[in-house]
């Protein structure tokens, strides 16, 4: 082993330097750690060495100065740089994933970050930090067995690193690309504030292409009939870019989208979700913006609920159980909805979403006959819950709706859609009577505190799926497709270092307060304020989600306070 000063290396002197490795065990590149390459003023290092060729790939940093992005940093805002940090991580990815090849064993050769969907997130792999930009790639040491293989490693090192660096050098050049970028962001974001002001539900824009190619593609569908409303419920808004822009708005409290099977509802439901982002030009979804706390709201059977008072939906449960205090680990479709509802109550939320295909009727509604005959049933409707609902928690609803019309009967305002095209619908113009008494909901009583997990030893996210080993030998997954505002798995590795980070620091509170710190922290330092070792695929995730993942885990432990 050579001393452990660090060794620095300009791009011919690798050749020689990479010379020591030849025919050595892998456990030798752990040297590399002391290495700073420096590719012409560019700073690039390890950051993490994995242990053997099949072990997740090492971590390669990669500083730009300003001085050679030459990006004009100081005419850009805070929000800009979400637009600049997504552009350059697609940059990293498409500039990289061209050498990415398999060459010895397990990981050897692998370069790159992962794909990168058309969502604008804040991702690791990219990150504007003071002047400089920071990139991060995954390289694969390359060996065969546990044998070192040199040759390759001084390909990566002396010609592929710096061609993909030099994609980063003088990007004045692209400067007009990014900002265009920037003033679409700005557009989202103004029109995202217009939204809040109104407390309405979400806009979209006219032309707008809703449907993707399949349900595991992101790319828009071909020939998808464009989103059209009305003319006499588009709305013309001007955005700060200069530009005009026409759609729909839905407006606040109770909207119900109904029509035939196959008539695009749950395209539009979904597309409604998926406006918490901004998205990248081509999409067809650039202009549907929703607020940025909506939640699609699924039945989720089985899944585990601590302390949630679900009282206004479930009195009683036959053969016991207080519905104050609801704990289930193993809950059925409708206590599963309702805990979902309350807990986002608890956190407050801009907008619920409902789909008839993925909720469990018996809560959503019960049409008159049923309600005479079932006076004894403890499930109290959305239906009758609704009005009282958006009033008190000024949480606006909709819900996709076509099986029933008792629903619609209390809707103020409904999408009716034919083949893919919405029109507007007035109760009075459907000739809809409202006979169904409304009921109060009372939200939660008590404010639930988190105080921590127990007894968690691992933690990991593997692909959508969060993977927790307990010391009792339990293994916990928990598939996070469910939570429908997580679209990359990056977010999921997100959520792992996060409750990581939680536990460590022994983090607690409200629900509310945790979402709060964690948007805090990550708002003042980014995927650092986590993590020390940032590794190259980290997506953003607001600390919803984070709370949303935590109120699904076992062994969690909530306390209760009077609120
Ligand atoms: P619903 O919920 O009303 O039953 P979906 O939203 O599931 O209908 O849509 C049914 C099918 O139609 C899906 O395969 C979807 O991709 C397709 N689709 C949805 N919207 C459009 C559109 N605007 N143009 C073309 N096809 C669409
Ligand atoms: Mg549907």
């Amino acid at each position: 082993m050579f001393s452990s000063d660090r060794v620095y290396l300009v791009v011919d002197e690798i050749g020689v330097f990479l010379g020591r490795f030849a025919g050595r065990g892998f456990g030798y590149y752990k040297s590399l750690r002391n290495v700073v390459f420096d590719y012409d003023g560019v700073k690039a290092y390890f950051t993490r060495i994995q242990s053997d060729p099949y072990a997740p790939p090492s971590v390669f940093q990669i500083v730009v100065p300003g001085k050679i992005h030459g990006l004009k940093l100081k005419g850009y805002g805070k929000n800009d740089y979400l637009a600049l940090s997504d552009y350059l991580y697609r940059r990293l990815y498409s500039e990289s994933v061209k050498y990415r090849r398999k060459c010895g064993s397990g990981y050897s050769c692998f370069l790159g970050v992962p794909k990168p969907s058309p969502i604008m997130i804040y991702r690791s792999g990219a990150e504007i930090v003071g002047e400089d930009i920071v990139l991060r790639i995954f390289i694969g040491l390359p060996a065969s067995g546990r044998r070192i293989l040199v040759k390759p490693l001084n390909h990566i090192l002396s010609v592929i690193i710096p061609r993909i660096i030099n994609k980063f050098r003088n990007m004045y050049r692209c400067e007009e690309e990014i900002w265009e970028r920037i003033l679409y962001l700005r557009d989202y974001l103004y029109i995202q504030k217009l939204l809040e002001e109104e407390n309405a539900v979400a806009f979209i824009a006219n032309n707008s292409v809703l449907p993707r190619e399949s349900s595991i593609s992101q790319k828009p569908l071909a020939n998808a009939v464009p989103f059209r409303v009305e003319d006499r419920f588009s709305r013309e808004i001007r955005v700060p870019s200069g530009k005009t822009v026409y759609g729909l708005i839905i407006p606040r409290g109770l909207t119900v989208i109904t029509g035939g099977g196959y008539h695009g509802k749950t395209t539009l439901l979904e597309a409604l979700q998926d406006g918490i982002y901004p998205h990248i030009p081509g999409d067809g979804r650039e202009y549907v913006v929703s607020r940025p706390r909506t939640v699609l709201v699924k039945a989720e059977d089985g899944r585990f609920i601590h302390r949630v008072d679900i009282s206004s939906f479930i009195k009683k449960i036959p053969g016991g159980g207080d519905t104050r205090d609801f704990i289930s680990r193993d809950a059925s479709g409708s206590t599963s909805m309702a805990a979902s509802i309350n807990e986002l109550v608890e956190v407050g939320v801009d907008n619920i979403l409902l789909d008839e295909d993925t909720s469990a009727t018996n809560l959503l509604y019960k049409d008159e006959y049923m309600s005479k005959l079932l006076y004894d049933d403890p499930i109290t409707t959305i239906t009758q819950l609704a009005r009282s609902f958006t009033e008190k928690t000024r949480t606006n609803l909709v819900i996709v709706s076509s099986a029933s019309s008792i629903l619609l009967s209390k809707a103020g305002f409904i999408i009716l859609m034919r083949n893919y095209k919405p029109t507007i619908r007035s109760r009075k113009e459907m000739g809809l009577v409202d006979k169904l008494p409304d009921k109060q909901y009372i939200p939660p009583r008590e404010r639930r505190v988190f105080r921590g997990i127990r007894g968690v030893k691992k933690i990991r996210a593997k692909g959508s799926k969060l993977i927790l080993k307990y010391v009792d030998g339990i293994v916990f997954e928990l598939d996070l497709k469910n939570n429908p505002r997580i679209i990359e798995n990056g977010q999921v590795k997100m959520i792992a270092t996060i409750l990581k980070w939680i536990i460590r620091e022994k983090i607690n509170g409200s629900t509310r307060e945790l979402v709060e710190t964690i948007n805090n922290v990550f708002r003042e330092k980014g995927f650092r304020g986590f993590t020390s070792m940032v590794p190259p695929d980290l997506g953003w995730v607001d600390g919803l989600d984070v709370a949303w993942t935590i109120n699904r885990l076992y062994n969690v432990v909530f306390e209760k306070r009077p609120s």
